[in-house]
């Protein structure tokens, strides 16, 4: 794939100037350390521009522009990936969604709205609840659509509603070349051609740029209850868990944080944790005699399984700052480490062999030495592996530990990422992964990307 490109110069500036207009273009140090940035321990990118388009036409020009001129292009959401996934490598355009942030429809009766890339999930999430209808994955920040759709974000409720993936329907995507093409269709059946859709989807910005996006949307719950459960091991808390989904009982969360965790939780919190392997989950039903014989069977499964102490609640407040503090357990623990930073692991397994990964995730921190940290989303067979770190030294033993686990993942049938996507930090595991499928996938860029613009260095090995 190309990786040569034509250095970035101010009359490239000027020419993006004339199709975007000038309030649309900077070359500030500001704008472009702001852009140069995710949320990794990834070096930062060389982004030399900070392209903001306020249009699916300017998208497009913008890439005619850049295809013609060997530019790189790096769409960039809001930032929060965690792999270097919108970082310009190869300097280039950083094009900013910021401005692209409109609802453009609400089609209330199909349960679908029609939105620009650059949407926040919250700030939709917000608009929609008039509607009584919300958009259910749910990465923690406040990802962007367009951002969420292109890493196939997914987060505490795909074990009920599932991932990025799973909640759109329909795409309007800028080519490299410039074409603005369509994918997908309103319908929730579709069974016509390749599907285009679910292959932009995921690709991290790679293949093409998301300008438009119908979403899937669900009607908030009417009721919804919270369960914290403390188990004395462990592998009793996994029990639990392929319990729990074997039962039938449809949680919409299901989330695991080891003991030193839910100890610093409570601690910094003062939320109502133990200091053990600690699941917790979420219900919710349309009756109250339906949330209560769900969270009957839930304490029958888990008092079997040996849980030290079961709390279930039914009241909101409850519930929301309990999913508060574990939306925020990263910052906490950030917070808790000053002077560190942290390498956050993101495995997925098939839910029987989870209980084999996170006991080889306990057997390499252990016998390495190291300070780690688990929490995951169990109910998809998820786990995040969390390594502070303060020096060179640290992060290597990190990297190494974090490759191990990855190796271990993908020989259980999983996965090296559940849902952060490979960005530069998990392009190494590609091959073993993929395998010849890899080869498939870099034809496919070299078709849709011929000059290769599309956020360079990515996902492919180098
Ligand atoms: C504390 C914390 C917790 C997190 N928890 C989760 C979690 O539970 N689940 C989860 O899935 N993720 C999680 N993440 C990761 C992150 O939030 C997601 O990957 C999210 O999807 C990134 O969205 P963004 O808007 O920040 O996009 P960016 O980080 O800005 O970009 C992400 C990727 O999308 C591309 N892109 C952006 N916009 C477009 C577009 N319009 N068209 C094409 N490509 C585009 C970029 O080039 C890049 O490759 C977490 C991150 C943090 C910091």
């Amino acid at each position: 794939m190309p990786e040569t490109f034509t250095p970035f110069t101010d009359a490239h500036a000027d020419a993006l100037r004339a199709i975007v207009g000038a309030e649309q273009v900077s070359t500030r140090q500001a704008d472009l350390d702001l852009h140069n940035r995710d949320q990794s321990r990834h070096p930062m990118g060389n982004a030399q521009a900070v392209v903001w388009p306020l249009t699916a036409q300017h998208v497009a020009d913008v890439l005619r522009y850049c295809n013609t001129h060997h530019i790189p292009v790096t769409p960039w959401g809001v930032g929060t990936s965690l792999e270097a996934n919108p970082l310009a490598r190869f300097g280039g355009v950083s094009l900013a969604f910021e401005r692209m942030n409109r609802i453009l429809e609400v089609h209330a009766d199909d349960f679908q709205v029609t939105v620009e890339p650059g949407i926040g999930h919250k700030d939709l999430n917000a608009q929609l609840a008039r509607y009584g209808l919300f958009f259910p994955p749910d990465p923690g920040a406040n990802a962007t659509v367009g951002g969420m759709l292109a890493n196939n974000a997914a987060g505490i409720r795909t074990v009920k509603y599932g991932a990025s993936k799973d909640n759109v329907l329909k795409m309007q995507v800028a080519l490299a070349d410039g074409r603005l093409i369509s994918v997908g269709s309103r319908s929730i059946k579709q069974s016509s051609g390749y599907d285009l859709l679910h292959l932009f989807v995921g690709s991290e910005g790679t293949l093409g740029v998301i300008t438009q996006a119908t979403l899937k949307l669900v009607p908030v719950p009417s009721l919804m209850s919270a369960v914290i459960a403390s188990f004395p091991s462990v592998q009793a808390a996994i029990e639990a868990v392929v319990a729990v989904r074997g039962s039938g009982l449809d949680p919409a969360a299901l989330e695991f944080i080891d003991a030193k965790q839910s100890a610093l939780l409570r601690d910094h919190t003062g939320v109502d944790l133990e200091e053990s392997p600690t699941l917790l989950m979420e219900f919710h039903a349309v009756l109250p005699a339906a949330l209560e014989y769900g969270l009957e069977q839930v304490r029958q499964i888990c008092t079997e399984l040996g849980a030290t102490r079961l709390k279930t609640t039914t009241d909101n407040a409850e519930r929301a700052k309990l999913w508060s503090v574990r939306h925020h357990a990263y910052e906490t623990l950030v917070r808790l480490h000053p002077g560190y930073t942290f390498l956050i692991d993101d495995v997925a397994v098939p839910i029987s062999q989870y209980p084999a990964l996170i006991g080889y995730v306990e057997q390499v921190v252990e016998q390495h030495g190291v300070r780690a940290y688990m929490k995951g989303h169990a109910g998809d067979g998820n786990i995040h592996c969390e390594f502070p770190y303060k020096d060179a030294e640290e992060l290597k033993r990190a990297e190494y530990i974090n490759d191990l686990i990855v190796t271990k993942a993908i020989e259980l049938g999983g996965t090296a990422t559940g849902e952060h996507g490979v960005g530069t930090g998990k392009a190494h595991h590609m091959p073993h992964e993929h395998g010849e499928a890899l080869e498939v996938m870099r034809a496919l860029k070299a078709t849709l990307d011929p000059h290769g613009i599309l956020n360079p260095g990515k996902i492919f090995p180098r």
